[in-house]
């Protein structure tokens, strides 16, 4: 049936990158075995699920939406591949994503940007609108987003569907194409809570294979969610509801605190007083660890070489300056930049000390209240074209998600409206340190 789905609409759409047929079929043999034989089926026995193309499925191209990887085949399963697979998940295929999850709209992939299912002259969000786009148009069940600076959350919202970026550390990045390590972060895209916590519970757990993997237990997030929120605390940061929020944005994340109080929540004004660095922080620190992270691509080891140059340094830079689009040799040049000798301090460093101050700005917050509210995003999904020539308006528009991604800590996009053209719109509830079973339990309350 899905496949049949994806057959009708991928073709507007572009979510899926490739299919795994023959893996889905063996997948469903095995649980229709286990089915007829009686025995207990694991958690996601049948459930079918498809993977941002910046993970690694053995057997299936990976191209993390650049050319420089066409025709890579990996030769292991990512650590939460094989979970899902153990679990009993079908795996549909792969999906569309900004090179290298670089990018808020999906118009950075190299195999063609991905169409918002709710309304195909605009943008689905990105870096992960494969993912969203799937779920909205019931291509996949669930999907697997990452999230470096908001590509689960943001996706999710103009898509209006769920997304979690789960805690730094919560799920292990073994077998994720790598961005920025100190960032990225992979998590479920799906149409209700309580899915989202299912999946979570699957792929979420300590892992050897990554080092920042955390041994943290992971709860029952389907028994927390079930909790009431009466006497909760929810803080809302005046930063948030400032100068370039749509006023239908606006009105539509009001309405969700509006509903939180109403079941039993009690909503607090906060403050979180360096926001407004979080944006620059942000694009220093990704940018530097990107161009680090992409100088394996060199035309040797994986994917895409030059075939006509004539010495090994020609070699090297034929193959990323053709291999790598406009938006990465951008961000591998501001990178280099902030790393070099003499501009280090000014830059890298100066962005990492405003990360730490970010980070307290949360933790004191969190000592006050259980949860944060805030906007996802400053506008709905916005028209294919309208923001691509532009940059600057595209990283500025990450404001509300990149502060989450420095903390570390944890959040989820639930929808919780639509404009008056009929986008849907979400709210962002973010929660400390592993404590995903708060935020689950805050997005149940609201959904
Ligand atoms: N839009 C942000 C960026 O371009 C976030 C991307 C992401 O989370 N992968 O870096």
């Amino acid at each position: 049936e899905y496949f049949a789905r994806i057959d009708a609409e991928n073709s507007s759409v572009n979510a899926y990158l490739s299919v795994s047929r023959e893996r889905a079929m063996e997948q469903t043999s095995r649980i229709d075995a286990m089915a007829a034989a009686g025995t207990a089926l694991p958690a996601l026995a049948g459930v079918p699920i498809a993977i941002k193309d910046v993970l690694v499925v053995q057997g299936s191209p990976a191209t993390a939406g650049s050319k420089i990887l066409e025709g890579y085949q990996p030769p292991y399963d990512a650590t939460v591949v094989q979970r899902l697979d153990a679990a009993g998940a079908v795996l549909l295929g792969k999906l569309n994503c900004d090179e290298f999850a670089m990018g808020s709209s999906n118009e950075n992939s190299a195999y063609g940007p991905v169409r918002n299912p709710r309304a195909l002259d605009r943008v689905p969000g990105g870096s992960s609108g494969g993912s969203a786009a799937a779920v909205a148009a019931g291509m996949a069940l669930a999907t697997l987003g990452t999230d470096t600076g908001g590509s689960i959350r943001q996706p999710a919202s103009f898509c209006g569907v769920v997304g979690v970026l789960p805690t730094y550390g919560r799920v292990s990045r073994y077998g994720l194409i790598a961005f920025a390590s100190s960032l990225d972060r992979i998590g479920p895209i799906t149409s209700t809570v309580r899915d989202a916590a299912t999946i979570l519970e699957v792929i979420a757990g300590y892992d050897p294979l990554d080092a920042t993997s955390s041994l943290e237990p992971v709860p029952d997030y389907a028994a927390e969610l079930e909790k009431p929120i009466t006497g909760l605390k929810i803080g809302v940061p005046a930063e948030y509801f400032a100068e370039g929020l749509d006023p239908e944005v606006r009105a539509a994340v009001e309405g969700a605190i509006d509903k939180l109080r109403s079941e039993g929540a009690i909503v607090c004004p906060i403050s979180l007083p360096h926001t407004r660095y979080a944006v620059p922080a942000y694009y220093v620190l990704a940018t530097a660890e990107a161009s680090s992270n992409l100088a394996r691509f060199d035309g040797v080891r994986y994917g895409y070489r030059s075939p006509d140059s004539t010495t090994l340094t020609a070699m090297y830079r034929k193959s990323r300056d053709c291999g790598f689009g406009a938006e990465v040799k951008r961000r591998i040049l501001l990178g280099t930049y902030a790393l070099s000798a003499g501009y280090y301090d000014a830059y890298y460093k100066k962005a990492q000390q405003v990360r730490t101050l970010l980070t307290q700005d949360f933790l004191k917050a969190f000592n006050e209240v259980d949860a944060i509210v805030t906007p996802v995003a400053p506008t709905p999904a916005f028209k294919i074209g309208e923001k691509a020539d532009d940059p600057m308006a595209m990283y500025l528009a990450d404001i509300y998600t990149v502060t989450a991604s420095l903390a570390g800590i944890c959040g989820i996009s639930v929808p919780c409206g639509v404009s008056s053209e009929g986008l849907p719109i979400g709210a962002q509830i973010l929660g400390k340190h592993f404590d995903e079973g708060m935020v689950f339990r805050m997005g149940n309350a609201l959904e």
